[in-house]
């Protein structure tokens, strides 16, 4: 660690920087699959790429910090991520999900891990009464998001965290759409916790990757065992990728933000909007909670239109705004979660959460916030059925 104390400097500097043996300020690509031994057993701390890489270790070394935690790893994809965390289950260990989740979470839990006997259980998590009533001698683990996907309920994660530690459960928390300079999890007790690096983390939409961070020994050991064990690593391109973006990330987390803030204020005001759900909003019912863990609300948020909206014309008709599964990139991001994101929960389970067929995810870009604004603007009125 260098000299610093602030997270904008830590997203820079942070972690295994530079190349010590040339003075590059970036960590080079170690494009190696493997690495020549002095002699038997005798190698430079590295052996094989799927066990270890420079450029993954800085990366790795860097998540860690900006997490508060004590290890890092790094994934091909979020789900990778999050399937070697629920590695750490065996069969009959059941695991308590927030309701809603993001879809391939419930999926995985839902059509794989049922397969090896490992169970899970919905509960609405921002309702603590809820958890404890839920934990049984076969609870291992709770995995939690906070804002959640794609209603943005917020859990608090300090309750999760004292409930996990009077019962014994790994506490887990899926960070992707607040980010380390948001929200620090682990600050908050938290035992493990996941990113889906795809979004905010990469920021440009051009990569796919996820991240896990522990705080503590032999968590770590168990997780870069399984992580090697099972092989499902991040590239060094893709480090060298991720190390790149987040340098910028405490700047575009900014914009990202102050934009989401403007929109969410445009949308509550607008008389065809029927439902808005914004962390940011004092009336919001997590709004004290989520105040006290993270910096702000983020730059995620859901709406309804009213009925007199064709929603199928609001999505043809948007210009800038991209119709798109994912979110956190630089530009402003729209999903019909109902059929995309959360396709893979049963519609009843969807309805009875609110993720109803009406309902519209936006991920706020950093484009100026006056283009993005008039976009949703020309959407909404061109949707406005003709006879309304
Ligand atoms: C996208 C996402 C994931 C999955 O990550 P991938 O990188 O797509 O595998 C997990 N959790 C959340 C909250 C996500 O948004």
């Amino acid at each position: 660690m260098g000299t610093y104390e602030h997270i904008e400097s830590a997203l820079i500097h942070g972690g295994i920087y530079g190349d010590k043996t040339t003075g590059a300020v970036n960590t080079p690509i170690y494009q190696t699959s493997t690495y020549e031994q002095e002699s038997l057993g005798k190698h430079k701390g590295y052996e094989y790429s799927r066990t270890g890489n420079p450029t993954r270790a800085a990366l790795e070394s860097l998540i860690a910090e900006l997490e508060r935690g004590t290890a890092g790893f790094a994934f091909a994809s979020g789900m990778a991520a999050i399937a070697a965390v629920l590695s750490l289950l065996k069969s009959g260990d059941n695991v308590i999900i927030s309701d809603n989740v993001y879809g391939g979470t419930f999926r995985i839990l839902d059509k794989v891990w049922g397969n090896f006997g490992i169970g899970y259980k919905i509960v609405d998590t921002s309702d603590l009464t809820a958890v404890e009533r839920a934990v049984t001698p076969d609870v291992k683990a709770i995995l939690v998001e906070t804002p959640s996907n794609p209603l943005l309920t917020i859990t608090d994660l300090a309750g999760i965290a004292r409930l996990a530690k009077k019962y014994g459960l790994l506490s887990i928390a899926d960070n992707t759409f607040m980010t380390p300079y948001l929200q620090r999890p682990i600050e908050h007790g938290i035992d493990i916790v996941v990113h889906s690096a795809t979004k905010y983390l990469g920021g440009h939409s051009d990569l796919i990757a996820g991240l896990v961070v522990v705080n503590d020994n032999s968590l770590a050991e168990r997780l870069g065992f399984i992580q090697n064990a099972t092989g499902g690593i991040l590239q060094p391109f893709d480090s060298f990728l991720l190390i790149r973006s987040i340098k910028t990330l405490g700047i575009r987390m900014d914009r990202h933000v102050e934009n989401a803030a403007h929109i969410a204020d445009y949308l509550k005001a607008h008389e065809g909007v029927k439902k808005i759900y914004y962390p940011g909003f004092p009336d919001n019912s997590g709004y004290e909670i989520n105040r006290q863990q993270a910096k702000n609300g983020g730059a995620m948020l859901s709406f309804e239109l009213t009925e007199e909206h064709d929603i199928r014309i609001f999505f043809d008709e948007l210009r800038l705004v991209a119709l798109a599964e994912s979110l956190g990139g630089v530009e402003s991001l729209v999903c019909h979660p109902a059929s995309m994101t959360h396709a893979s929960i049963p519609q009843d389970i969807r309805e009875k959460v609110g993720i109803t067929e009406r309902l519209i995810r936006l991920s706020v870009g950093i484009e100026n916030i006056e283009d993005i604004r008039n976009d949703i603007e020309q959407a909404i009125k061109k949707s406005k059925r003709a006879n309304s």
